[in-house]
């Protein structure tokens, strides 16, 4: 047991994870000894015989299970970021597990009994802001998950949760499983015509290592629309790649959503409300469905219209009606003619490490005073992992950002960040997060060039990256990123801002053989082309949204029948069945609701949107890049966590509530129907 490195506390800058020793049996010990601790723990402050106080029930609680936290971080990151066999086996065997431990300590009596008497008596505590809102969160968290059921309700939500734990382990497990097998084989060199050397270079690699000879496989990404249909000049590979990408996973997951949506709505029911996306955007800053259903009213229409406009300006070029899986080929074509872009052409201009030194990390420097040193002394969990030191202003350290930019078949899609330690004044930490990323990984030796979108996706995440490492807050619980999950976005989008700002773009967008400057006239025409493509992308998105909510605001009892029915309907029904622009996701793969944290979330884009585009005003009238705006988006927004309610620090800030009208004109949405 003491050689397992997760049981004791790091010793490493920054409490790193000590990875270097981190083997996958570690892991299962460390979580059975760190469930039982915090039991332990638990039962200790439910069963104290001293009247509770704050400190020896919320803090105390605060304090609790450090052992399991430190396994959660780093397992959780592993499951997603290089999910092997076998860690992909434990997060089977220990999801549950958790589901069921939650429940333990929501569904205490004793210790919820102890909340309750101190919130009862809150204002009489003398307690700080912090403290006072930490306290009506842990009430409200409590009451949330059940705690104030009858002992029947109890029992009956525990059964929910566990069958929901399990059936949404399978769904991620089933989607990525589906994307690697429905990957599309090619067996002739002629069917990858339009696609770069080093894609079709990377296809032959992916054959080969799936024993695959004289054969080009084009993986699945986790999104409907595939990178590759902008380039395939074979019309019919294009329409392969899509369909492969429309159908995985509908016999495995079409079921399991059904049955997922059919038992959230039961536990939404069971908690008084009367669909469970009633129950989660109650916790959010949207705080009621109508307020989610009435945006999405809002901007469907022009969405719509402006799609339709885009698909006549293709049908033209194209010659004849253009289908789904010609969409992304034509609007490549229609974007380089009116605004002279060749996406491809641009990546010399946007090579990783100097888009990450002289873009990302410089923006940040110049807003908030942070430099970041590497720190290859420091190990990751994989050996393409790069560590950061960053220090504030002041030269004091501040945390660590560990970089994870390159695909590989154990990480699942898309980009996202994650926290290994959360910043705490009380537990004297201080943060480590990591970004993760899908970039292609170049041959040995030869550099990565990034397309203009994961340029923004770099900005993007690093943007979540600094809402976790400026935490400065007393309790864990309000650490970084635990806001509501419709304003975490807000922050991230916010930072992609500076990815195309002048000053910005002129430092990291040099040649990467010529180290010349990208052309003034080039850098114009990409700002003018931001909105081009801003129909299809905003209907697949809202499609998406619409989906997700379709499945969660069905009330307890309803039968949605076939899911891929039920899924057209929804569509129909919202206005968004165009059939050139399917759903960015399907239901059948659609992670984000069914297996991660976004059900009845996805709407959380572009409601945070809404505060990013009137943020990006902001800054733009107040001068741009400057360390005066940079402070002050940091001490009302970046430091404050959770310890805050998210619209009043926004409001704060911003001098009044947030404006629709910045997010139509981006996107936009300001035409006539
Ligand atoms: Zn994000």
């Amino acid at each position: 047991m003491t050689t397992n490195p997760l049981m004791r506390a790091s010793t490493l800058p920054y409490e790193l994870p000590p990875f270097a020793e981190i083997r996958e049996e570690h892991y299962l010990p460390a979580f059975e000894l760190g469930l039982a601790e915090q039991l332990a723990q638990v039962e200790g402050i439910a069963g104290d015989p001293a009247p509770a106080t704050f400190e020896n029930t919320v803090v105390a609680l605060e304090r609790s299970g450090a052992l399991l936290e430190r396994v959660r971080a780093v397992f959780g990151n592993a499951a997603s970021a290089d999910a092997t066999a076998g860690v992909r086996e434990i997060e089977a065997k220990v999801n549950p597990m958790l589901a069921a431990h939650s429940d333990a300590i929501h569904l205490n009596p004793a210790l919820f009994g102890r909340i309750r008497a101190l919130y009862e008596r809150r204002e009489a505590l003398g307690l700080g802001p912090e403290e006072l809102r930490l306290l009506e969160r842990y009430h409200t968290r409590f009451v949330r998950a059940g705690a104030a059921l009858s002992e029947d309700g109890r029992w009956r939500l525990r059964e929910l949760n566990a069958e929901i734990a399990a059936a949404s382990t399978a769904f991620g497990q089933n989607a990525l499983s589906a994307a690697e097998e429905s990957a599309l084989v090619l067996d002739d060199p002629a069917q990858l015509a339009g696609l770069s050397a080093d894609a079709i270079a990377a296809a032959a690699r992916d054959a080969r290592d799936r024993g695959l000879t004289d054969r080009w496989v084009l993986p699945l990404r986790n999104f409907s629309n595939q990178l590759e249909l902008a380039r395939l000049e074979d019309r019919d590979v294009r329409r392969r790649l899509l369909t492969a990408s429309l159908s995985r996973a509908q016999d495995t997951n079409g079921p399991l959503a059904v049955a997922l949506a059919t038992l959230r709505a039961e536990r939404a029911a069971l908690l008084g409300y009367d669909s469970h996306a009633a129950y989660v955007v109650a916790d959010r800053t949207a705080g009621s469905t109508q307020a989610v259903t009435d945006l999405l009213a809002r901007l469907v229409p022009p969405a719509v219209a402006n799609a339709r406009r885009e698909a006549d300006a293709l049908a033209e070029l194209a010659g004849g009606p253009v289908e789904a899986w010609d969409w992304a080929y034509w609007s490549d074509k229609l974007r380089k003619q009116r605004h002279d872009i060749d996406e491809a052409a641009l990546r010399p201009y946007f090579e990783l490490d100097k888009v990450l030194r002289d873009g990302v990390f410089r923006a940040a420097g110049e807003l908030y005073g942070i430099t970041l040193t590497e720190r290859p002394d420091l190990s990751g969990y994989h050996p393409d992992v790069r560590v950061f030191e960053v220090f504030d202003a002041d030269g004091s350290g501040l945390g660590l950002f560990l970089a994870d930019f390159f695909a590989r078949p154990t990480k699942r899609g898309g980009a996202w960040m994650n926290a290994l330690v959360d910043q705490s004044r009380l537990l004297g930490r201080r943060p480590v997060v990591v970004n993760n990323h899908n970039i292609a990984k170049p041959a040995p030796g030869e550099p990565a060039l990034l397309t203009f979108w994961q340029v923004g996706t770099l900005f993007h995440e690093f943007g979540h990256a600094l809402h976790g490492l400026f935490s400065d807050v007393r309790h864990p619980y309000f650490s970084g990123t635990a806001v509501p999950s419709d304003f975490v976005e807000y922050p991230s989008q916010v930072n992609e801002m500076w990815a195309l700002w002048p000053d910005v773009l002129a430092r990291y967008a040099t040649h990467v053989e010529t180290g010349a400057p990208m052309p003034a006239d080039t850098a114009a025409r990409m700002r003018e082309a931001v909105r081009f493509g801003q129909g299809f992308a905003t209907v697949e998105y809202l499609a998406a949204t619409v989906l997700d909510w379709a499945w969660h605001t069905l009330p307890a009892g309803a039968d949605p029948g076939d899911p891929a029915a039920f899924e057209a309907a929804a569509l129909h029904a919202a206005g968004l069945d165009l059939p050139a622009v399917p759903p960015r996701y399907r239901t059948a793969y659609f992670t984000h609701v069914f297996s991660g944290h976004y059900s009845a979330g996805y709407y959380s884009y572009i409601w945070s949107e809404v505060l990013d585009a009137d943020t990006v005003q902001w800054f733009t009238e107040n001068g741009g890049l400057r360390r005066a705006s940079g402070d002050t988006f940091r001490r009302a927004l970046l430091s404050r966590g959770g310890s805050v309610d998210p619209m009043t620090a926004f409001a704060a800030f911003r001098g009044r509530p947030p404006r629709i009208e910045p997010l139509l004109e981006r996107r936009g949405l300001t035409q006539p129907t």
